[in-house]
């Protein structure tokens, strides 16, 4: 499996800025969790293949170029773009963003070929397929319905924990298959804004590294995402002082791959 965390923001030269503002992983060039930078930094290929979206919760960050990316490739889909969620965030995306007035309700829109948008819903810990991969959700302690993810394809599984703060089900999920490759985990606030990152429903560094005790597993490669871009050094420095075996900060542009 291959794991991009996409950039969303780029130097003089078009290289990709370490810096992540919006969350979009891309899996394969086939499926994205999350449509953060969705629409501004796929290749003209990774366009053409790219049909499937998991959302985990509906805060901009994590959604933000969603319309754009099915507004660009509007006239040319052949397939509609399928957004696979809970009900309750698909609800709030069509409530909040798809509401005609921030942006046409793409999931009532055709165009030559059919529809360009469709919402595939799933529920909490039930299995579902999206594209080549199998996917399972839990609901995680955000401050908004918000998923974490367990994804396999034939060879390799990857934990995505989306956003989140002290939890339980996803923990339970991760322990519960057999083996795990690689844990996407957030770390937004660094360690002296830990009061801030509990009202908001976010680690810290200390925070996420107690949290790790509930993780059954051993030898998996832990990629932490999600570090707010004003305090990213500091949090490059607390991350690497816990001294965590095979435990990096993800870098925005790079290709991880199990
Ligand atoms: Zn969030
Ligand atoms: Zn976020």
């Amino acid at each position: 499996m291959k794991i991009q965390l996409l950039p969303s923001t780029f130097d003089g030269a078009g290289r990709a800025t370490p810096e992540q503002r919006l969350t979009c992983f891309l899996i394969d060039d086939r499926v994205t969790v999350d449509a953060g930078s969705l629409a501004l930094a796929l290749t003209d290929e990774q366009r053409e293949t790219v049909r499937d979206i998991i959302v985990t919760h509906p805060h901009m960050d994590h959604i933000a170029s969603l319309p754009i990316f099915i507004d660009d490739l509007f006239g040319t889909l052949t397939e509609p773009i399928r957004v696979h969620a809970t009900e309750e965030v698909i609800a709030a995306l069509e409530d909040d963003i798809f509401n005609w007035t921030v942006y046409p309700r793409f999931a009532e829109l055709k165009n030559e070929h059919g529809p360009v948008m469709q919402y595939v819903p799933f529920k909490h810990g039930e299995e579902f397929k999206v594209a080549h991969l199998t996917v399972t959700a839990v609901p995680v302690n955000h401050i908004v319905p918000t998923v974490g993810l367990v994804i396999s394809d034939a060879k390799t599984t990857v934990a995505f924990s989306s956003d989140t703060y002290q939890t339980e089900e996803f923990w339970e999920l991760v322990n519960r298959t057999q083996r795990v490759d690689a844990l996407l985990i957030e770390a937004s606030f660094p360690n002296d804004m830990a009061q801030l990152a509990e009202v908001s429903r976010h680690f810290t560094p200390a925070t996420m590294a107690e949290e790790l005790h509930k993780l059954n597993h051993n030898g998996l490669d832990i990629l932490t995402v999600h570090l707010k871009p004003a305090y990213r050094e500091r949090l490059v420095e607390e991350l690497h002082a816990l001294r965590i075996p095979r435990l990096r900060v993800m870098e925005p542009g790079q290709i991880y791959e199990w």
